[in-house]
């Protein structure tokens, strides 16, 4: 089977920066992004579309978005591996603490450093 490529905003990880702290695996709903040998990867080209939800909760700006020629985003291939993904390493809200399964949880800079916050504590966030 032959793989397209094209040249498309991809996620790219410094493994310099990058400490293996894995926060940048849940916000990856494809699965895209796990540690492996105690630093961040994207496993294959397809399984990431460069959205860059992860983007915002790297504790050492490890990641960024880059435009280079990959394999053309998969969405049956995404489906699959994260249907069969087993590293999940659930967030929770830094505020109150609410665990993602019961509140949905968006990414947020705060303190010079990036974390989640829960849509129930995130209005007192912004207006004060
Ligand atoms: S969040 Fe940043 S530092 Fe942590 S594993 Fe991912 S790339 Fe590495």
């Amino acid at each position: 089977m032959s793989t397209t490529t094209l040249k498309r905003q991809i996620v790219r990880i410094d493994e310099a920066l990058c400490n293996g702290c894995g926060a940048c695996v849940s916000p990856c709903a494809e699965g895209a992004i796990q540690v492996i040998d105690g630093k961040a990867r994207v496993v294959r080209d397809e399984l990431c579309d460069g959205a860059g939800f992860c983007l915002g909760v790297c504790p050492t700006g490890a990641l960024t978005i880059e435009v280079r020629e990959a394999a053309e985003f998969d969405h049956e291939a995404a489906d699959a591996h994260a249907a069969s993904h087993k590293e999940y390493i659930p967030q929770s809200c830094f505020r109150c603490g609410a665990n993602e399964d019961a509140v949905p949880l968006v990414p947020v800079r705060t303190a010079g450093t990036s974390t989640w916050v829960c849509t129930r504590c995130l209005p007192a966030l912004i207006h004060g």
